[in-house]
């Protein structure tokens, strides 16, 4: 049984470089047996209910018979009634029952060659209890907070407007020093007025001072890892393996064994954060799932969701011994009308897909069209990579290579990653932004976010040759994630000899190439204090000694979260940072030639994007030393340098030579 992987390393190592396997069929001989399963697309499977009836529809079309189970708690009793399920339309099976079932716990059996399967709860359970092994029964209607029906998240025009931060639940409210009550839960999220102990603001009130746009949670479904009947026992996990997708996690929740209280604290947190001007992005999972034979999937349809390798053993792009089958058209819809649940029922803004490149490009233009028709504001990214060979040919993945064939479809940008800060995988490596040459030429193609430039040779990117992207909006740029080590200790491991003011410096740098690049920001929950996580690169099942953020470093840091609070207000008061096309990147952005070594200088010119400002001059200074640069003699305001910023500006500068101080950033507005 797999319940985790550690997709750390190889769900990153791939995305470096054009996929060179050889290609292979669309489905193995093996899979061929698939395409003729009927499929059902009502939106009524397996539970529709009303205070008279309760109607259940599993889809099972291989299956000899299907029982249904009622029982009367989420676990420890046994059944009150069991239901032979009569064979319906399109591979349906179906029972009705008369009455007001509310409060009812329910499961599936299937018989498969002549053999009754365990039970589950099925694929498209809403509601759960107790570590979701038995379905609920709930209306729906007790579950939305006062003021739900108007509850509306940020309106979005443009992806590259958004700000993203990437938190845990646990990392973000768990430690003491947060002074929230609800430690770890969604409902952290709702708790105004809490600070550490120096009376800095923490939690939602620290996200509205921070300026972010939009929190992405990890995984915040049903997960398989944490015991929900022992969570007093300090557990600690991503998510990564999921359990049941369309309901949320019970650890989060102040009650598992209440199906109502978890559907209802997500939408508190939700509606919280929506009240604040802040939207909510789910990081989604269904490249696989946390068990094989023993999943949700396996249990009402066996083999149909999974791709196999010819000898019929599960294939395994994600690394974590299975990969789900998003080119067959139930799997396709499952994950469609999946997120479009999310986004109807819980007002969630946006999607995050995990190791994307699973999935089939096809099935993520339908994701991201239907998601639209819904809101126009959401926006959809995702992993542009695999950890592992697939069934599916190269061309049909969601590879970030292959972005640019896709329609409202954003990638992680590994390149400026990378050589922003060095390759992730060898600690001690080092990037731009701590004094390594060579890395220019890539950091540039972050800068122009993947796009074609004609001052950019992408024959000398380091993990891409050609510029995949067709517009900004196809981009995500980033230095740190969840995965990997932190900024703080990637400059611990790669700067030993630094101090720890010279290493705030780097992290300042790498941020301010970040977030004055084209293409949409992204940061990890706590860099703006300087977190650490002690050195643990895979920390997926680390304790909270090693994951909480220690809010007591919003003080002790208090000049870098400054530095990323007026970071943040620059690149949202100043649209030149934000242009929509790779034309107006090609036409407005312009490189100055002959940079010395790790240095690289442009300019934003002609009011880029209608900017205020008619021209914007970006230096960076990678050099552990100061490097003279020349700037056009105009009256310039200084925005930042020296590892200081401040968007209303710093001072004044007549242009000219100027030296710009080891390691920082020089920004200059006129
Ligand atoms: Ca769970």
């Amino acid at each position: 049984m797999n319940t985790n992987c550690a997709k750390a390393f190889t769900a990153m190592c791939l995305g470096s470089f054009l996929t060179p396997w050889a290609l292979s069929a669309v489905e193995t001989a093996n899979d061929d047996q698939y395409l003729s399963w009927p499929v059902y697309s009502g939106q009524d499977l397996e539970l529709d209910a009303t205070p008279r009836q309760a109607n259940f529809r599993l889809w099972s079309p291989k299956a000899e018979a299907v029982r249904l189970m009622i029982y009367p708690t989420d676990r420890n009793s046994k059944a009150i009634e069991t239901v032979d399920m009569k064979a319906s339309e399109n591979g349906t099976w179906t029972a009705s029952l008369a009455g007001n079932y509310y409060g009812k716990f329910y499961t599936f059996s299937i018989k498969h060659n002549g053999r009754w399967l365990d039970e589950t709860p099925g694929v498209w359970a809403k509601a759960v209890g107790t570590n979701g092994h038995r379905a609920a029964i709930i209306d729906f209607d007790t579950t939305d907070p006062a003021g739900w029906s108007d509850d509306r998240g940020p309106v979005v025009d443009n992806i590259t407007d958004v700000v993203l931060y990437e938190m845990h639940h646990r990392d973000f409210s768990v430690d003491p020093s947060s002074g929230i009550v609800n430690k770890g839960k969604f409902l952290a999220l709702t708790e105004a007025g809490t600070h550490n102990q120096t009376g800095e603001s923490t939690g939602i009130d620290h996200l509205k001072e921070l300026g972010v746009t939009h929190v992405h949670i990890l995984p915040s479904y049903d997960y398989n890892s944490v015991d929900e009947a022992n969570l007093p026992s300090n557990q600690y996990n991503w998510g990564y393996d999921p359990y049941n997708y369309n309901v949320p996690e019970g650890s989060y929740s102040t009650n598992p064994a209440d199906p109502v209280v978890r559907v209802r604290e997500m939408k508190e947190m939700i509606k919280a954060l929506h009240d604040a001007g802040i939207g909510v992005v789910m990081d989604v999972v269904y490249n696989h799932t946390a068990d094989n034979d023993g999943s949700n999937f396996s249990l009402t349809a066996p083999g149909y969701y999974y791709r196999h390798r010819s000898d019929g053993s599960y294939s395994d792009a994600s690394g974590c011994g299975n990969e789900t089958a998003s080119e067959r058209k139930q799997m396709s819809d499952f994950i469609v009308n999946s997120v479009k649940y999310w986004a109807n029922e819980y007002h969630v803004d946006g999607f995050r897909f995990d190791l994307m490149a699973i999935h089939d490009t096809e099935t993520m233009d339908r994701v991201a069209a239907e998601l639209k028709k819904i809101n126009p504001s959401i926006f959809v990214y995702g992993e542009g990579w695999t950890a592992g060979d697939s069934p599916l040919p190269a061309e049909r993945r969601a590879l970030k290579e292959n972005v640019a064939k896709m329609e409202g479809i954003a990638v992680f940008s590994d390149d400026i990653r990378d050589a922003v800060k060095g390759h992730y995988s060898n600690a001690a490596d080092r990037g731009f932004a701590t004094g390594k040459p060579g890395n220019e030429e890539t950091v540039k193609i972050g800068i122009v976010a993947s796009t074609a430039h004609p001052q950019v040779d992408y024959s000398k990117g380091n993990n891409s040759k050609f510029a995949y992207a067709s517009a900004p909006t196809q981009i995500i740029n980033y230095v740190s994630c969840h995965d990997d080590l932190t900024l703080t200790d990637k400059l611990a491991k790669s700067m030993p000899e630094a101090s720890e003011t010279e290493r705030q410096r780097a992290a300042r740098l790498a941020q301010t190439i970040v977030f004055t690049s084209q293409g949409t920001p992204f940061m990890f929950a706590g860099e703006e204090v300087f977190r650490d996580k002690k050195g643990v690169h895979n920390s997926y099942k680390s304790p909270d000694s090693i994951n909480a953020i220690d809010w007591n470093l919003k003080h002790k840091n208090s000049e870098q979260f400054e530095y990323y609070r007026q970071l943040i207000k620059l690149r949202k008061e100043h649209p030149a940072f934000r242009m929509t096309t790779a034309d107006q990147i090609a036409r407005h952005l312009v490189f100055d030639e002959k940079t010395d070594e790790n240095v690289i200088s442009y300019t934003l010119r002609d009011h880029a994007n209608g900017d205020v400002w008619k021209e914007i001059k970006v230096v960076f200074n990678g050099n552990p030393k100061a490097m003279e640069v020349k700037v056009a003699k105009r009256n310039w305001t200084v925005i930042a340098e020296d590892g200081r910023i401040d968007a209303d500006g710093l001072g004044s500068s007549r242009g000219g030579k100027i030296s710009v101080a080891p390691t920082s950033a020089l920004i200059l507005a006129r």
